[in-house]
């Protein structure tokens, strides 16, 4: 079957993903979320910590299992890594983790773990021709070449976070995963990281989905948004539209409270109130408790995501 070039490279379709503890009922950490990311495109998605984003970065690389929905990268159904592993098509997938002090080997040297990432394109069958080095990598990474001789260690966050990018880059990959891949760095490394990631992903025609508690670094990379709540999606749109009009009050919530000094997208004080637990969420609108426009009825109906990218009784027909 020929492919369909305007296919989405990433879809993710009413996607639940639960953990289980030993005598309690389980949790959804993501409740049903469906995202699209094309071929050349960056989707940043946003929401406080324990929003879900991680656990639905991880689904999308095939790190935990599915209990519900379904994942497909470049028409391959995305499943947990024990079940996949011979599946070559799915390394086309790669992540670019939070921690860039644990995602490197500390006793091997850069040239390498990069060099691992380029024998995971050979072995999907890339020609020698396109494949690359890693000190042609860590060029492209802003790095001199000779760092390939060196260890992590001798490097400093933001290079090392460089360097899983070069590794991540060597197995060429058509969708980039950056979970977290800047809140380790300090502010001056952030925006340089985000912005590299950005500008790697489009260049190779790569889709990126970049996942970031900080709106304000992500609305200078990201061409679209999307807002998650609890394991839900509660907002997406162009990020020029959003960030223009937001229209839910949890993404309104989290507008006002950027830019900070520090660049950090914290909740202003006037949002009361914690995330609740995801193993106990609320009844109705998840964000009932907390919202300063609920209304008779949102702890008790569930506002479901409607054309115009907003679940929000307030825009029910
Ligand atoms: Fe607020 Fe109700 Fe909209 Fe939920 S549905 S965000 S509680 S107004």
């Amino acid at each position: 079957m020929t492919p369909d070039p305007t296919a989405p490279l990433l879809s993710v379709d009413d996607l639940v993903v639960q953990y289980h503890r030993p005598g309690a009922p389980p949790t959804r950490a993501v409740a049903g979320v469906s995202l699209q990311v094309r071929a050349g495109e960056v989707v940043g998605l946003v929401g406080e910590s324990g929003c879900g984003k991680s656990t639905l970065a991880r689904a999308v690389c095939g790190l935990t299992a599915l209990a519900e929905g379904r994942i497909t990268y470049d028409g391959t159904p995305v499943r947990p890594l024990r079940v996949r592993r011979r599946e070559l098509a799915l390394t086309g997938i790669q992540m670019v983790f939070q921690d860039p002090y644990g995602s490197l080997n500390p006793r091997r040297r850069v040239g390498s773990q990069i060099a691992d990432g380029i024998r995971t394109a050979a072995g999907r069958g890339e020609s020698a021709a396109e494949l690359t080095t890693p000190e042609d990598l860590l060029t492209r990474v802003g790095l001199p070449a000779s760092a390939a001789e060196r260890y992590p260690q001798e490097f400093s966050g933001g290079q090392r976070q460089r360097i899983a990018i070069a590794r991540a880059l060597g197995a060429r990959p058509r969708l980039l995963v950056g979970d977290e891949p800047i809140s380790a760095l300090d502010a001056s490394a952030q925006l340089q990281v985000a912005t590299l990631m950005r500008s790697l992903a489009v260049e190779s025609g790569a889709g990126l989905l970049f996942i970031s508690h900080d709106l304000s670094v992500v609305r200078l990379i990201a061409d679209r948004i999307a807002v998650m709540y609890l394991g839900r999606i509660v907002e997406t749109g162009p990020t020029a539209e959003v960030w223009a009009d937001p229209r839910h009050p949890y993404t309104r919530a989290l507008l006002a409270a950027v830019p900070k000094p520090d660049g950090a997208g914290v909740l202003p004080a006037e949002l009361p109130g914690d995330v609740p637990d995801p193993a106990d969420p609320p009844s109705g609108c998840r964000f009932h408790p907390r919202c300063p426009q609920a209304f008779d009825g949102c702890d008790r109906e569930e506002p479901q995501l409607i054309a115009g990218g907003v679940a929000c009784r307030l825009y029910a027909a």
